[in-house]
């Protein structure tokens, strides 16, 4: 995947890349094919705002030598409803409820977003 097919969104309006159905504007993360809402098949490369709540949060204390250890994982329940998994911290008090911002930070070797909590994460109420 180059990223002539997933160019950076624009980072004032959307920090999530991913691809958006023609037809029913489903919102997928993943490089796919095919819509898996309506199997529309003209996708095309968007983005969405990174705004969202943690829907959980671990840390990782064990895992490949060319990884600094431990990290943070958080499960984050986009505003538009896409749930993603983005990296953070560990000394980043995240906790599940909280209202954050994902933010890419590079991609895999497989091209999707590698995504990681905005700084400024503040409670929600
Ligand atoms: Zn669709």
């Amino acid at each position: 995947m180059s990223d002539a097919e997933h160019p950076a969104p624009d980072p004032q309006t959307a920090t999530v890349p991913g691809r958006r159905c023609a037809n029913c504007q489903h919102f997928s993360l993943s490089p796919v094919q095919v819509c898996p809402e309506c199997l529309g098949s003209e996708l095309h490369a968007d983005g969405v705002p990174g705004d969202g709540v943690v829907y959980s949060r671990t840390v990782v204390r064990a895992g490949p030598r060319d990884r600094d250890l431990p990290y943070g994982l958080a499960y984050v329940d986009l505003r538009v409803g896409v749930r993603v998994l983005a990296n953070f911290p560990v000394g980043d008090p995240v906790l599940p409820g909280d209202a954050v911002t994902v933010h890419t930070v590079g991609r895999t070797d497989d091209g999707l977003p590698l995504l990681a909590l905005g700084h400024g994460t503040a409670s929600a109420t």
